[in-house]
């Protein structure tokens, strides 16, 4: 900023009239602190008060520092005692400019809590730029976190997913989120490969799908017989067998439960439910049988993601 540039003093904390030290950020808001608290957050700023000062002791010194104030604020706030509130970042962007400013002036105790505030904030909407934030920042377990929420990004890494922070992160780390994406896929689909994994129980063995008659007598009966848990490998009827087929290709691309929970997302549940209707003893039940199935079917998905790491 200029000589002549108006200057405003920061809201509160950063305002009062005790202060010993005033940062004036690139916009031209002045931070009024403490010399001894900054000394004690920052390593940078404490070496930078042990200098003989050569201005006058009665002025309190200002410090131009680089940073806007939309960036000070917060990064100042992460380091006040009793500050009270956590500060919200606008974007992802705005969150990483801070994380940098912490790491120049040696913030270390505070950059953790920039990656809870970054996760707590962006994952839901945000996972992607999470994962990069986290990645660059070394925050593994941030990085874990975002990766598996990424499995409810269907298709990830054809040219549309792109995202904010995409320009920062390095190449090897999203080619383990992709490659993770990936593992996640193909384990997701192998469940519906056997349903070995079904309980054992004559509720099971007398389930619909396996056990129609009516559907036994019609053209497309008998083309998927698959072991059903201890029971052996059972003939399917039509509608089950459309839907496994389906619903294993979605968990392909997008794999996690939602893919099977979300009726939008789950083409193949709805299709199952219609085709079901061409038997007159599957239409009324299927339904019902399908859910109970899809109970079980999720629960297992689950089970073969959480077996698949993001390499690190
Ligand atoms: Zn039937």
């Amino acid at each position: 900023m200029s000589e002549t540039q108006e200057t405003s003093t920061a809201r509160a904390p950063f305002n009062n009239p005790d202060h010993d030290i005033v940062l004036r950020s690139t916009d031209g808001v002045d931070f009024h602190h403490f010399k001894l608290i900054l000394s004690l957050v920052s390593p940078m700023f404490d070496g930078m008060f042990t200098l003989p000062q050569s201005k006058s002791e009665l002025a309190v010194p200002v410090i131009l520092v680089p940073e806007p104030s939309t960036i000070l604020y917060p990064l100042l706030l992460l380091s006040y005692p009793s500050a009270g509130a956590d500060p919200i970042f606008n974007n992802i962007d705005d969150a990483s400019a801070v994380l940098e400013a912490a790491r120049k002036y040696q913030m270390d105790a505070i950059i953790y809590r920039i990656g809870d505030l970054v996760a707590a904030q962006f994952l839901p909407a945000h996972p992607l730029g999470v994962y990069a934030v986290s990645c660059l920042a070394g925050w593994e377990h941030h990085a874990r976190t975002a990766a598996a929420r990424s499995l409810e990004i269907k298709s990830l890494g054809r040219p549309s997913s792109e995202f904010a922070g995409m320009g920062a992160i390095g190449a090897v780390d999203y080619h383990r989120l992709l490659k993770y994406h990936y593992e996640c896929g193909v384990a997701a689909q192998a469940v519906g490969e056997s349903l070995e994994w079904l309980p054992s129980t004559p509720y099971i063995k007398r389930m619909q799908m396996w056990q129609c008659v009516a559907c036994r007598r019609g053209p497309a009966f008998g083309r998927l017989a698959i072991q059903i848990a201890s029971f052996g490998k059972l003939t399917v009827t039509p509608w089950f067998e459309k839907y496994l087929l389906a619903s294993r290709k979605e968990l392909a691309n997008r794999p996690c439960e939602l893919t099977l929970w979300e009726s939008a997302e789950s083409a193949s549940y709805d299709r199952a439910i219609v085709k079901a209707r061409d038997c007159l003893a599957c239409q009324f039940v299927a339904h019902h049988e399908l859910n109970t199935f899809r109970t079980f079917y999720i629960n297992e998905v689950k089970k073969a993601i959480a077996k698949v790491n993001l390499a690190s």
